[in-house]
């Protein structure tokens, strides 16, 4: 049996390690059109690797794919990130835990991510071509023929398609009668003109809401101030959650920030109420907010420092709690963040059978990874769903 992989990322590596693994008789080859292999794992998490995340309960941990939550639960439940812990601990890989969830090799370099799975690799006896572009690939009476780039024309019994977002892979992907959703960005950061906190970057708060206007998703979590605008997991969950959205509106929206998500209206009302005394209204520490985003907050809703607090009118009071509450910005256009993006779209899910990863228009045809409609928020469940879909794609290719 010969199994041919395509694309030398963390999906089509791994997907081939467990076909190999699965089938120890079978050839399994993998093609990777550049010089490098794992070349987004290498740079991934700014060079650490950011392999997986401590959510250990498949049905929280789906919550975290804007797209592929329902199709994932299954999938999870065979190998989740608790499983990948074990793989890379069982060869060796030391890893810790961040206090945000997130896990990484001990050594802080994905260096040594990608020694664990090419290691792996020559151990099983997976052979890899570089620079080994497929050109076209063909479904015959048997099997599949391949063209790849400077190379004799190939023959396989099955194929898994693991070229991540290149649109090459999507037309391979179409021509087995495949939808493809549109791809748009992931995972971006929201700028705004003239943005009033700019004097403020690099203050953060540890857990604010997050919406648009017209949108339909609230998120929460950390929210970083920077020169341009806002960033932090929190910005980075919402622009996933209304990525197609936001592509729709050319990243034109307004945004409403929630300062305090743990304070009720009426109860932050009672606060400010209850602490009037002699002092003015920019010294007062009544909420944890940083104590400059306080004072920026207090100008926004027109309330000079200067002003004691026992003099705040009703209006004024009011006002300060929109400011906490339903502080409004105008977004208008996003940048790259360059710690993790991803791409939402890819291919329609609603074709592939997810207990094996296998197309359910093409017999023999695999997918795995972000080839497909499913991407994660920041945090390392978008290597997730490569190192699960991908063993799930190379097990079942194997049978
Ligand atoms: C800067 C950055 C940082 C990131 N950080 C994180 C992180 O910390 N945590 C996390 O979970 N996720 C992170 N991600 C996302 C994660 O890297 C991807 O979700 C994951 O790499 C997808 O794996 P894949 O194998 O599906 O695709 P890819 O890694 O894109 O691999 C696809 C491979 O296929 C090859 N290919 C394409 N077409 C062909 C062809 N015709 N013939 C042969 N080969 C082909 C490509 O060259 C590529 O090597 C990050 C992404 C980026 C860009």
């Amino acid at each position: 049996m010969k199994i041919v992989i395509i694309g030398g990322g963390a999906a089509g590596v791994f997907a081939s390690l467990a076909a190999k693994e699965a089938n120890p008789g079978a050839e399994v080859l993998v093609l990777e059109r550049t010089a490098k292999l794992l070349s987004k794992v290498r740079i991934s998490g700014g060079g650490r690797c950011n392999v997986t995340h401590a959510c250990f309960d498949p049905r929280m941990l789906v919550r975290n794919y804007p797209r592929g939550h329902k199709e994932l639960l299954g999938p999870f439940h065979r190998f989740q990130p608790q499983d990948t812990v074990n793989w890379f601990e069982q060869r060796g890989v030391a890893l810790k835990e961040e206090g945000d969830g997130r896990i990484f090799p001990v050594s802080d370099s994905s260096q040594t991510i990608i020694d664990c799975l090419l290691g792996e690799a020559e151990k099983l006896g997976v052979v890899i071509k570089t620079q080994s572009k497929l050109q076209s690939i063909r479904k015959g009476e048997k099997g599949f023929d391949l063209k790849i780039s400077k190379e004799n024309d190939l023959h396989a019994d099955r194929v898994i398609l693991a070229t991540g977002s290149a649109l090459a892979g999507w037309d391979f992907a179409k021509g087995f009668g495949h939808t493809v959703v549109a791809p748009v960005p992931s995972l971006f950061t929201f700028n705004i003109p003239s943005f009033p906190l700019a004097g403020l970057a690099g203050v953060s708060v540890r857990q604010a809401k997050l919406k648009l206007a017209d949108g339909k998703f609230e998120e929460a979590g950390p929210l970083l101030i920077t020169h341009w605008g806002f960033s932090g997991p929190g910005a980075l969950k919402l622009s996933a959650f209304e990525a197609r959205f936001l592509a729709e509106k050319n990243y034109e929206a307004a945004l409403i920030v929630d300062w305090l998500p743990e304070f009720s209206e009426d109860w932050l009302r009672g606060l400010i109420e209850k602490s009037r005394g002699a002092r003015q209204a920019g010294s007062l520490r009544i909420v944890p907010l940083p104590a400059s985003l306080w004072k920026k907050l207090l100008d926004r809703a027109g309330i000079p420092q200067t002003t004691l607090a026992n003099a705040l009118s009703k209006k004024a009071v009011f006002q300060l709690c929109e400011s906490l509450k339903r502080d409004r910005y105008q977004v208008k256009g996003k940048t790259t963040n360059k710690e993790e993006f991803v791409t939402c779209g890819g291919v329609a899910l609603s074709e592939i059978n997810f207990k094996t990863m296998e197309s359910r228009r093409a017999k023999h045809l695999f997918f795995c990874g972000e080839i497909l409609d499913i991407d994660g928020v920041t945090g390392g469940f978008n290597f997730q769903n490569a190192w699960t879909t991908g063993l799930l794609a190379g097990r079942a290719a194997a049978e």
